[in-house]
């Protein structure tokens, strides 16, 4: 066997996440082609029906249809769980088909879940709209008071979903309290840890059970396809996910797969560079921000609650943080007087971009969940790329006089 294919897991297991980031999980086809083949095909085709019989059957590996498996969807796969330290990953269409699929595939009528009161807009509709209506009890805490967590389990509390740093308010949860308290009263972790992706933070190392990815974000980091990922024990994967996702098809699409592995291969520069930028950025806008009358909330910055936590969880803090200017209509003449920074409601790309998370991200939560997480009118978030980050400070200093900050 060839040395370097993904299927020879003695020599894959060890080698550190970077490296997994570039060469984990390549299979490589009988041509030894250099970067992974995209294989474009729903189906397969067989030399005897006994093959396909015994695969059909579990009895033999191989592939049998591309809802079930692909080559490259598996090679994505196997890239993402060497690099999150998971015994398997399945990927999903999109960060929130990942999200549902992790809650729905494992959570029945009578379950209750306790999530983050903070979190992105759809998650929160999860929570508060689509978990009901199967008769699925939930509630919702202050992510960073670790006792909320604790008071809000009951007897039928399976599960705990939540992001670390949460979108858009940064919010830092508590990886190793919250996953203890977890595993001690048999509940399931599920991490949504799109803002750091595994290069900036592996949630298993604290003892998550299964962690859920965007993978439209830092993944790719160039802001081109929807992708999403769960990650988990292989026996969870095999057991929960798969019967779930076999019959129901959130399934990632092979481009969109090899889209994701190219993004893969450089995400952990990008991350740590954008992340180093952020806090540059930040530092910058932070005095500038306070003297207006607003607030930052930013976990590189001293001034977040969670500062030390962040920077013990976290590799680097990220390339996102969002700031306070008191209005709807300053936060909206910031935006419009920015000359490089897009105005756009994506992250994790490489381009700079900024949004108003109350009229865009979380325009479909409720006002009053949205101002029970800080979600205010005045409140601006940003997504630093690769730029150079004096055109960045430069943007912003003028954008924000002209907004008369
Ligand atoms: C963007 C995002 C999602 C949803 O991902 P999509 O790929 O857009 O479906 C879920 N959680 C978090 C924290 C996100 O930022």
């Amino acid at each position: 066997m060839k040395k370097t294919t993904g299927q020879n897991r003695d020599i894959t297991r060890k080698w550190r996440p970077a490296t997994q980031a570039v060469r984990g999980g390549t299979w490589r086809s009988e041509h030894g082609e250099t970067s992974e083949a995209l294989f474009l095909t729903s189906g397969y085709t067989y030399d005897d029906a006994q093959t396909v019989a015994d695969r059909f059957a579990g009895e033999a590996q191989g592939m049998t249809y591309s809802r079930l498996q692909n080559p490259t969807v598996a090679m994505l796969e196997e890239r993402i769980a060497l690099m999150e330290g998971a015994e398997a990953c399945r990927a999903q269409a999109s960060g929130m088909a990942a999200m549902t699929a992790a809650l729905l595939s494992q959570l029945s009528a009578g379950d209750h879940c306790v999530a983050a009161k903070a979190a992105f807009g759809s998650c929160r509709w999860l929570v508060d709209n689509l978990l009901p209506r199967f008769g699925i009890e939930t509630s919702v805490v202050d992510a960073s008071d670790n006792a909320a967590w604790e008071a809000a389990i009951k007897p039928n509390t399976k599960v705990f979903f939540f992001e670390t740093p949460a979108n858009p308010t940064l919010d830092i949860t508590d990886l190793q309290h919250v996953c203890d308290l977890a595993r001690a009263h048999g509940i399931t972790t599920v991490v949504d840890n799109a803002f750091a992706s595994p290069a900036l933070q592996r949630p298993m190392e604290f003892g998550a059970d299964v962690v859920a990815y965007s993978a439209t974000k830092l993944m790719d980091g160039q802001g081109r396809v929807l992708a999403g990922a769960i990650c988990g024990t292989e026996e969870w994967v095999e057991e929960t996910l798969l019967p779930f996702q076999r019959n129901t098809g959130p399934n990632l699409a092979p481009f969109n797969a090899w889209v994701v592995l190219k993004g893969l291969e450089t995400l952990s520069m990008r991350a740590h560079a954008q992340s180093r930028s952020a806090v540059t950025l930040g530092e910058f806008l932070e005095p500038r921000v306070l003297k207006a009358g607003g607030h930052m909330l930013h976990p590189g910055l001293p001034s977040h609650p969670r500062h030390d936590l962040a920077t013990l969880q976290m590799e680097a803090t990220g390339p996102i943080f969002a700031f306070d200017v008191g209005t709807r209509e300053r936060a909206f003449a910031v935006l419009d007087a920015l000359e490089l920074v897009d105005i756009s409601n994506n992250i994790g790309d490489s381009r700079s971009l900024m949004c108003h998370p109350a009229s865009t991200t979380h325009a479909s939560v409720s006002e009053e969940a949205r101002a029970d997480m800080g979600v205010t009118d005045g409140l601006l978030r940003i997504n630093v790329g690769l730029e150079d980050v004096a055109d960045l400070t430069e943007d912003m200093d003028a954008a924000l006089s002209k907004a008369g900050l």
